[in-house]
């Protein structure tokens, strides 16, 4: 690894939270894309609102949610125009929990019943980790908009993760899921199509389903 990659731990408290989705929502796994769509669209709202008093923030006309499955590479990405993330944003919202609901949460999920599961896993916060459930490597590289830098951050959900420099030419988010070898369903833009209708229909920003080597 070279030197300008850093590594942090988890708080204990994201260890826990991580191993609660990855085994018990389970069968409801599909949810991921609903949790990461939302996230995107949360990010474009909030970039379009700020931009209502910073010069310079305002998103591309053409603004959407991009969700673009490589079958060759066995990834699944999801790229958004939004606010986007510093290197302290990553750090922050994505390795520690900004909610101490971890024990709540783990006491609702038992008790719930199995079709009460994907809407307690939105309510808690616990959104983003939702990627490990299909992916057993995440890379999630964000430019600030307002801001040149661009970082990757990137784990394979155990007890740590890693923040290096990287390159984007405009801010937004781009997060890699490297997909389990049971997850291949999450490669075919049927499938996908199927769940974006089925979870994210309430979503009011386009999304975009895009194929290999198909223009949009
Ligand atoms: P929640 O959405 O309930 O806050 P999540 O676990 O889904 O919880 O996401 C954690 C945080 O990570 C979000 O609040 C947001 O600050 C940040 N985040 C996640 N995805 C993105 C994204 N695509 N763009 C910008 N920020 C994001
Ligand atoms: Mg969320």
């Amino acid at each position: 690894m070279s030197e300008t990659v850093e590594r942090h731990e988890f708080g204990a408290e994201v260890g826990r939270l991580l191993d609660l989705v990855v085994h018990a929502l389970y069968s409801d796994r599909e949810i991921f894309l609903r949790e990461l769509v939302a996230n995107a669209a949360d990010a474009m709202d909030r970039r379009r609102f700020e931009a209502l008093t910073a010069a310079g923030l305002a998103l591309p006309p053409d603004a959407k949610v991009r969700i673009v499955p490589d079958k060759a590479a066995r990834t699944l990405t999801l790229s958004d125009a939004g606010i986007g993330m510093s290197k302290e944003d990553l750090a922050q919202n994505l390795g520690t929990i900004a909610r101490s609901g971890t024990r709540a949460f783990s006491q609702t999920l038992a008790d719930a019943k199995p079709d009460e599961r994907p809407s307690l896993i939105g309510q808690f916060g616990v959104g983003f980790y939702s990627a490990f459930m299909v992916a057993d490597r995440v890379t999630v590289t964000s430019r600030r908009a307002g801001s040149e830098e661009a970082w990757t951050w990137a784990s394979d959900g155990g007890g740590s993760y890693t923040l290096e420099r990287a390159e984007r030419s405009e801010p937004g988010t781009d997060i890699v899921l490297h997909l389990k070898e049971d997850a291949d369903e999450y490669l075919e833009p049927y499938r996908l199509d199927h769940i974006v209708r089925k979870w994210a229909d309430f979503i009011t920003v386009p999304i975009a389903i895009v194929q290999e080597g198909r223009e949009e």
